[in-house]
């Protein structure tokens, strides 16, 4: 007979349970119409100017530093970069979410076999509008918000807290996540094992105990076949 290799399963949210359907152009329309100004630029465009992964402590700040590189390269100085990046914040809608393929079973079996969370860095009050959004919110054992706490990930204070919450062991614990950075390495400083949900791209320097492309090859990682 084989031994549950897993005491507990966590799972990273955006990228990895779900993703967005929010029409992003007419979003990004929206915002524009808040603020009484004429469109500049396309979402993609705006993202590319992003530097790395949203700043959770100061998001309006985070996006009106892409708001300012936008508009300089369309020769639209004189716009209120904050008043945009206000904007955007108001009109992004975290209901509009769908579960990546093979997620909600993947949930559904970890649950069978020990406790299940979910360690993001998101904020709760953005975070636990797609899980109920997702109708899942109940289904997991311990929810942990980076944004809330003095250190995210890829800090071991988040998958601590989820740890201690359960009283399981983090050796018997696997987190799966889409990044490499914040997620496989940030589990492993907390000494979980690790799956990486890649979006075709190679580990590179990282690590991960198991790649998948799909959540829909989980089930087999827990049954311990692979
Ligand atoms: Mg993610």
């Amino acid at each position: 007979m084989r031994v549950d290799p897993f005491d507990a399963v966590l799972f990273d949210l955006d990228g990895t349970l779900c993703r967005r359907t929010q029409d992003t152009q007419a979003m990004y329309d929206r915002m524009f119409d808040r603020v009484g100004e004429p469109r500049f630029g396309d979402p993609e465009d705006l993202w590319a100017t992003l530097d790395g992964p949203p700043d959770h402590d100061d998001p309006v700040g985070y996006f009106a530093v892409g708001f300012t590189r936008l508009a300089a390269q369309h020769d639209r100085s004189n716009v209120d970069p904050i008043a945009l990046s206000r904007a955007l914040l108001t009109v992004i809608d975290d209901s509009a979410v769908e579960f990546l393929p093979g997620a909600e079973e993947a949930v559904t079996r970890a649950a069978a076999t020990g406790a299940v969370g979910v360690v993001t860095n998101g904020p709760e009050d953005r975070q636990r509008t797609k899980l109920d959004a997702l109708g899942v919110t109940d289904r997991f054992d311990v929810l942990v918000y980076g944004a809330e706490l003095p250190r995210s990930k890829p800090h071991a204070l988040p998958f601590d807290r989820a740890i201690d919450a359960l009283g399981v062991d983090a050796g018997r614990t696997l987190y799966v996540g889409n990044s490499l950075e914040y997620d496989v390495a940030g589990a492993q400083n907390a000494g979980l094992s690790t799956v990486w949900l890649r979006d075709g791209g190679n580990a590179g320097a990282y690590e991960p105990d198991h790649v998948v492309d799909s959540l829909v090859e989980l089930p087999a990682i827990l049954a311990g076949d692979r």
